[in-house]
């Protein structure tokens, strides 16, 4: 539902001399949801951002929140923050300061802007190295100060550019259930740019996809992976195949592929073992690749190997028709 409190983009674009950045785009972000921008290296996510955040100025087109137009507002004044995906600490300010320096560069007296930011390293538990200096700290910790700092200024929209992709993979699964826990708590809007689709699916309420300047598709995580609208979402989200059945592109997903006595012919090019599932690849007489999850128990009452020839099966039903 949309209401005035919402971030909305209207008709926004970006252009860097020739190059389009960002391409008329409109969208919606409801207040207080977990929205996942995803897509592709150099496909315009950043730089929708960073004009969110007021770090880029907009070619066309307008940024309202709260119904008002924000687009010409100083970053300060826009009731936006960001957290970069560096964190950019101030190395020579402890934690504390770190995180009360934007009270500081407002005028805010210091035993003010302290206790904010004593608030603020509670809320992300760090409370115990408020006096430590930045590298002193873990990439983690450092991420946790990063976010406080942000917080401090009470954004209604916090802005987020990549800030999982300095973690390790153990951390990062981590810090994004720390990151959607906060979310839930604060009640304000989180954007964040990943091009990592399995922590879109982790983390957002809506994903909106982007590609070549434009949003392909948005809506909420699970309808975007089971119903991609076209060839590049179904491929992007992964998990599916895209074959051409009468000239019709169509997807299916993995899991859905089944190994019959009939169907359609194949040849297994590769075998993966992935645990839960076995990962089999296929080529079909025509040429196209199908991949098929199987789960691993039913791999193994049958096993195949590279150069085995396969029959494979689907239910009608589980075929997804796409867009061109
Ligand atoms: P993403 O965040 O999805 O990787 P970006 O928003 O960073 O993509 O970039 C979108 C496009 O704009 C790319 O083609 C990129 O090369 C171009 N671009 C980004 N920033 C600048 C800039 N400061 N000057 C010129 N081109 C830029």
């Amino acid at each position: 539902m949309r209401s005035g409190q919402d971030l909305e983009l209207v008709h926004l674009t970006k252009r860097y001399g020739d190059t389009l950045a960002v391409r008329d785009v409109s969208h919606v972000f409801h207040k207080g949801s977990y929205v996942c921008l995803l897509g592709p290296s150099g496909c315009g996510k950043s730089t929708t951002l960073r004009m969110i955040a007021g770090h880029e100025a907009v070619s066309d087109g307008a940024i309202l929140l709260d119904g008002q137009d924000i687009s010409a507002l100083p970053p300060a004044q826009r009731g936006t923050a960001m957290m970069f995906q560096n964190y950019a600490l101030f190395p020579h300010l402890n934690v504390r300061d770190n995180v009360a320096f934007s009270l500081r560069m407002k005028g805010v007296d210091k035993p003010t802007r302290h206790k904010a930011a004593d608030e603020m390293l509670a809320l992300v538990d760090m409370t115990q190295f408020a006096d430590r200096l930045p590298d002193q700290l873990s990439g983690g910790q450092q991420q946790r100060v990063a976010l406080a700092r942000a917080l401090v200024t009470k954004p209604k929209v916090l802005l987020l550019d990549e800030p999982l992709s300095a973690l390790d993979p153990f951390l990062r699964i981590r810090m994004r259930a720390e990151l959607k826990r906060l979310q839930r708590e604060l009640g304000i809007t989180f954007i964040h740019v990943t091009h990592g689709q399995d922590e879109a699916l982790a983390l957002a309420d809506e994903i909106v996809v982007m590609n070549n300047a434009v949003i392909e598709q948005a809506g909420p995580a699970r309808d975007v992976w089971t119903a991609p609208r076209t060839e590049f979402v179904a491929r992007f989200m992964g998990g599916h195949n895209v074959i051409s059945l009468d000239g019709q592109k169509v997807a299916l997903r993995a899991d859905d592929v089944r190994l019959g006595q009939t169907g359609l012919p194949a040849t297994v090019t590769a075998v993966e073992y992935q645990g839960a599932h076995v990962a089999l690849t296929s080529t079909t007489q025509s040429g196209e690749e199908v991949l098929a999850l199987v789960p691993e128990t039913t791999f193994f009452a049958t096993p195949k190997n590279p150069g085995d020839a396969i029959a494979l099966t689907w239910d009608e039903g589980r075929l997804h028709r796409l867009l061109a």
